[in-house]
């Protein structure tokens, strides 16, 4: 017998996250502010609240996907939470989830925090590898693992229930920068007789085989020797980027989104440190 769970907000993420528990047999009662987006749902088996108290009174346990912080307080301002098992998958800040998971248990309930790493046509779908950060309530972890692990696999980070933000803000934020590297290196082909159906591929492998840095990265944030393993270093590679400058000038490609990361470099080389990698720009930002 599987057991009820209760869903709020059903939008492009929450409707994939309740077919997945419908599809898996859970009974799921739902609720969303427009009610038009449940009447699918309604014909796949799932109960529909007219409410927020209705929902919420349906199950023990409560996941919550709405578009910010904001809309979860409003939505569940007039809530009667006792006792339930509250889980945030809606996106914040790692300081929004401290103040949620405060704001919960002062009303009674227990409190886990979500990030997804994931994009609605991997819910449901193991194979596509998408996973959900959770911190916070590790005894509401463990007691409801089994339907939380439905949608898309698990990571705990931890009982500080900002960690799960702050795991998937950090992972969007590195994505960002290889987005970034991606729209320079198309724009400097872009005027050229190279297709970028074959450009791709390279970049992929490419992107793909230095990724692992970022483990050399952590032994030197671990050992404190920045040194350690490397086989780029900065003299080397500040003396590269005014290739990478000079290569955009002459393509006409602005350099805007290369310029922040190589003044970072040089920064750290004139602190006299070009023996390093790149690992004492982290030093940089931090201080
Ligand atoms: P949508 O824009 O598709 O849906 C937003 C949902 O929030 C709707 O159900 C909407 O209700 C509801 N909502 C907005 N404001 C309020 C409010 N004030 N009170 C009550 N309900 C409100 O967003 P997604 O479903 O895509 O995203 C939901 C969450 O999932 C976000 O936090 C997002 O960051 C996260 N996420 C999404 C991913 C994606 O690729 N889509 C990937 C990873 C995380 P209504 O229908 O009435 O407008």
């Amino acid at each position: 017998e599987k057991s009820r769970l209760t869903l709020l907000g059903l939008g492009a993420m929450g409707t994939a996250l309740a077919r997945a528990w419908l599809a898996a047999g859970h009974p799921l009662t739902v609720w969303n502010r427009t009610s038009s987006r449940a009447e699918p749902l309604a014909a796949e088996g799932a109960t529909v609240a007219v409410t927020v108290a209705e929902a919420v009174t349906a199950s023990d346990l409560v996941v919550i996907c709405l578009l910010d912080d904001a809309s979860v307080g409003e939505a569940l301002a007039d809530a009667d939470l006792t006792g339930k098992d509250l889980v945030n998958l809606t996106t914040g800040t790692p300081a929004q989830a401290r103040a949620r998971a405060e704001w919960a248990e002062r009303r009674g309930a227990r409190f886990l925090d979500g990030g997804i790493m994931a994009v609605p046509p991997m819910i449901g779908a193991p194979e596509s590898g998408g996973y959900v950060f959770y911190s916070g309530s590790r005894a509401l972890f463990d007691a409801r693992h089994s339907a939380l692990a439905i949608p898309a696999g698990t990571v705990y980070v931890g009982e500080d229930p900002g960690f799960a933000a702050l795991h998937d803000v950090a992972l969007l934020s590195a994505m960002t920068g290889m987005f970034a590297g991606i729209s320079h290196a198309f724009a400097l082909i872009r005027k050229e007789d190279i297709a970028p159906k074959d450009f791709a591929p390279l970049l992929v492998d490419w992107l793909t085989a230095m990724a692992p840095s970022a483990y050399e990265i952590a032994g030197h944030l671990e050992s404190g020797d920045y040194t350690r393993g490397v086989v780029s270093n900065l003299a080397m590679m500040v003396e590269g980027n005014s290739t990478l400058l000079r290569t955009a000038e002459e393509q006409g490609v602005s350099a805007e989104l290369l310029t922040p990361f190589t003044a970072l470099m040089e920064r750290r080389l004139a602190g006299g440190h070009g023996d390093e990698g790149t690992t004492g720009v982290i030093d940089l930002l931090t201080r």
